[in-house]
């Protein structure tokens, strides 16, 4: 359905508006769409429509971000996943602590339906790994390391988008969807209906579905603060991204694609995860709000491929109080590598442990070749003592499943930062204290993956439905 703006002064009424279209809004749409076609249903979106959405970077004449209005790779329909490898992790493991607002058996259901909707908008030929029951499992117990469970759904960066293109064709003939259109403010009225108020004019709802992100983050926090509803800090992920070359970790990533591994350290009993495993992929630079950390992609095209695989080695930091920042901590850790190295910082591995830093002259004689143009420094300035010991005694286990994951010529880039956003205080319903007022998805603080926050949209959707 076409935008349409209301020429006179009365608001545009809908049942239900969605405020955000990332896989939150849009999985929240298509269930409510398919169990109640009586209700109107409006989204409204930040960023654009999917196939106005470019990044400028074009690596020649634009080689950093130049601030856009509306960032094309976080914003949008499909929001912050819509240009991502598409890993859908059917797990309770991580992505997220849904399970604790609706239980596991019915978190795992409403994951493997995600997949099911996905299989039938064009994802339908790709492949689901499984870590179950693998030979690999045996092995990482046998080396102190954690092989989490999962099923993981690799659509790739291009099914990715053709699903989300499907999926908009069928949600765009029963949902109104207001794009470039970044909701200002919210207000509930005396009778407990919602107006939602944008640059563009303002709409009238009797409920009201927030699924605005990461990147809606601040937005959200203003907005909890101004309605009084209770928000509570999260945890920060902090640490490096490995690359190495890709045989040494083929034998897992043939079979698992991405495996999920948790060593817990012998020094400070921290938990080190794996996250975000790229086979022959690129590692490249993010800048968030003018922070710039590292992150991994890899591409379906064989073209494309390189000889290397990267994964983050990463340790969670949550404080609580007296300070509870738990991201300025972490911007503040970026910060200090992109003061020392303007921007992304990459050392070896055995220049890491022999107390160095790395130079160019060493980097290129290594026998990895980086995919991504870094300063060669020394992490150990960057990095806490702590989180740096962590990710050592993590490499070194790695090493015995993966032999020569610890060789000097490892390169490991930082830092790597996870940023979450806070907690909103909801039911088990996903509401907020005020009735009829739901928070989902990554804005919530309760997931961080595209399979948990597709599936609490579902979630809400028939709570709505069946009220
Ligand atoms: C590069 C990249 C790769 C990723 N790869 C994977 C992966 O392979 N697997 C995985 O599980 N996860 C991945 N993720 C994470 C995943 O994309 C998110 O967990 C998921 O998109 C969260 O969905 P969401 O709907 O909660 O929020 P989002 O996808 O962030 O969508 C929120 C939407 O709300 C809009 N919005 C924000 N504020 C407002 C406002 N005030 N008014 C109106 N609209 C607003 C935004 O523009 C955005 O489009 C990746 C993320 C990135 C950035």
């Amino acid at each position: 359905m076409q935008e349409h703006f209301s020429d006179s002064n009365q608001a545009e009424h809908f049942d239900v508006i969605m405020i955000g279209a990332g896989p939150g809004g849009i999985y929240a749409a298509y269930e409510l769409t398919k169990l109640r076609s009586d209700l109107k249903i409006a989204i409204i979106e930040a960023g654009h429509r999917l196939e106005k959405r470019a990044c400028p970077i074009d690596g020649e004449k634009i080689k950093s971000c130049v601030h856009c209005k509306s960032c094309s790779i976080m914003s949008g329909f499909g929001g912050a996943g819509a240009f991502s490898d598409g890993k859908y992790n059917i797990t309770n493991d991580f992505g997220g602590t849904l399970h604790e607002y609706i239980g596991r058996k019915k978190a795992l259901e409403l994951m493997r339906y995600v997949d099911e909707i996905n299989m039938s908008m064009g994802g339908e030929g790709t492949k689901l790994y499984t870590s179950i029951g693998s030979s690999f499992k045996k092995l990482c117990l046998q080396n102190k390391l954690n092989l989490l469970d999962a099923q993981v759904r690799h659509l790739g960066t291009d099914i990715n988008y053709v699903v989300l293109q499907n999926l908009y064709a069928l949600l765009e003939k029963k949902v109104r969807f207001y794009f470039d259109c970044p909701v200002e403010h919210l207000r509930v009225e005396e009778d407990g209906s919602f107006v939602v108020i944008t640059e563009k004019g303002e709409f009238t709802c009797d409920e009201c579905v927030v699924s605005v992100g990461r990147s809606g983050s601040k937005w959200l926090e203003k907005t909890c603060h101004e309605l009084s509803i209770p928000t509570h800090s999260n945890r920060v992920d902090i640490g490096v991204r490995v690359e190495l070359p890709a045989v040494v970790f083929s034998h897992l990533t043939n079979e698992l694609y991405e495996s999920k591994i948790v060593y817990r350290t012998e020094k400070f009993e921290d938990n080190v995860r794996t996250f975000c495993m790229n086979p022959n992929g690129i590692v490249v630079t993010e800048n968030t709000n003018g922070i710039v950390t590292v992150n991994g992609h890899s591409y379906e095209d064989d073209h494309l491929k390189t000889q290397n695989t990267n994964f983050a080695l990463l340790v969670s930091k949550h404080f609580t109080e007296p300070f509870d920042d738990s991201n300025g901590y972490g911007e503040n850790i970026a910060r200090l590598s992109n003061m020392l190295g303007g921007g992304v910082i990459v050392q070896r591995y055995g220049d890491l442990v022999r107390g160095r830093r790395s130079t160019k002259k060493r980097i290129e004689e290594g026998l990895v070749v980086p995919t991504l143009q870094a300063t060669p420094g020394d992490l150990s300035l960057v990095l806490p003592k702590r989180i740096l010991d962590g990710i050592i005694e993590m490499i070194q286990a790695l090493d015995k499943i993966a032999p020569g994951t610890a060789n000097d010529d490892t390169l490991l880039y930082g830092v790597e930062v996870k940023f979450y956003n806070m907690e909103v205080e909801l039911t088990d319903r996903l509401e907020t204290r005020i009735k009829n007022l739901y928070v989902i998805g990554d804005g919530s603080g309760v997931t961080h993956s595209l399979s948990h926050a597709s599936s609490s949209g579902i979630f809400v959707a028939r709570e709505i439905a069946q009220a």
